[in-house]
């Protein structure tokens, strides 16, 4: 990686991995754009901004000229919950600005990275330990532009040897930049209240597991992909990856480690409901760690206290040094 366009990139994943590619691979070789142009953003002060509607395919090929790129990280598309309520619009973008992106990459030899996710798998994949090659049968439309992806990135490297990459993230948790409309958004969402009210309402039901990751472990695994040797990877475009599986019942436990009075009840959403049912318990990524050294660092306890720490002083609210209690 040289030169870099990121789309997407004012979202979750995006505002943090854009200003760690800046430092790891200088300023001005990180080419950061997103449909929004939000004033003030470190992304788009703090380096190369440019607004790029990923549905433009003619501007994208523009830009990738005009700054000399050699590789891409496409992470605009419309998240879980959100794409359940408009699933057309989910389409168009996820597939539309797919196709554009790897269209682009294809003609100009760059390098590529989309994340996959959880939401590849449905309801007849096996629940615990998900293997890394199983039955991917998605009920939601998130899930269908998820699978059609991994394929397409796939057909990609296979027909026209574009060196494509991706992973099946697990739900994000971060305390940088709020989440853009996912079925895990409810494991920060709480750190939050946790801070503010001491109490959370969860629209998760009680027992219902899913696999999670702190935002640094997630950036690292993007970079460390991307500069892994090719003829290591057998999976290219869709590493399980995964660092802890909970329920909110123990990441409540684990915010009353550091905040003893905390509760929680429950008034549970159907439609995120239903999608979180939908996806497996706990995933395997034993892939990811043979052929590429995947080894994230954080448990839930660790991010327990990164998370409040951190929003702590971003929000204002007297902590102190947390204690585990
Ligand atoms: P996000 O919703 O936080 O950010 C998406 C960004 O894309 C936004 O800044 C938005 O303005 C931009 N965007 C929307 N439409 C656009 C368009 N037409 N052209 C250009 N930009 C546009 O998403 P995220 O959480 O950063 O996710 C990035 C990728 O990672 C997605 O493919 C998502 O499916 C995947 N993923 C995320 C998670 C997670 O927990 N965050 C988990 C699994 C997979």
């Amino acid at each position: 990686m040289k030169k870099i366009l990121v789309t997407g990139s004012l979202g979750q994943i995006g505002s943090e991995l854009t200003m760690r590619l800046r430092e790891l691979y200088g300023e001005e070789n990180v080419l950061a754009t997103d449909i929004r142009h939000v004033d003030g953003n470190p992304v788009v002060e703090n380096g190369l901004f440019d607004t790029l509607d990923v549905l433009d395919g003619d501007r994208m090929q523009k830009l990738v000229n005009d700054h000399h790129i050699d590789t891409i990280i496409h992470l605009a598309a419309l998240l879980s919950a959100t794409a359940e309520k408009k699933p057309l619009l989910a389409w168009n973008l996820n597939m539309g600005g797919l196709v554009n992106a790897l269209e682009v990459a294809r003609n100009s030899d760059c390098q590529f990275f989309t994340p996959s996710s959880i939401g590849a798998f449905g309801p007849s994949t096996p629940k615990d330990n998900t293997p890394q090659d199983t039955i991917q049968r998605p009920n939601t439309m998130y899930g269908v532009t998820k699978v059609s992806a991994e394929l397409l990135c796939d057909y990609y490297f296979a027909k026209f040897g574009v060196d494509t990459r991706g992973v099946r993230f697990p739900g994000l948790i971060s305390y940088k930049t709020l989440p853009g409309g996912g079925t895990t958004d409810y494991a920060v969402d709480i750190y939050y209240e946790a801070l503010k009210n001491k109490k959370y309402t969860s629209y998760i039901a009680k027992g219902t597991y899913m696999d999670m990751m702190y935002m640094p472990d997630a950036i690292d695994s993007i970079i460390k992909l991307m500069e892994a040797d090719s003829p290591r990877l057998k999976h290219r475009n869709a590493f399980n990856i995964t660092a802890m599986s909970f329920e909110p019942e123990e990441i409540a436990a684990s915010i009353r480690k550091f905040i003893p009075e905390f509760t929680m009840n429950y008034q549970v959403d159907p439609v995120r409901q239903q999608i979180a049912d939908s996806w497996p318990n706990s995933i395997d990524a034993a892939a990811a760690k043979e052929e590429w050294d995947f080894n994230p660092r954080y448990d839930l306890d660790r991010m327990t206290k990164s998370m409040l720490e951190n929003l702590a002083k971003k929000l204002g609210i007297p902590f102190g040094e947390p204690v585990l209690v």
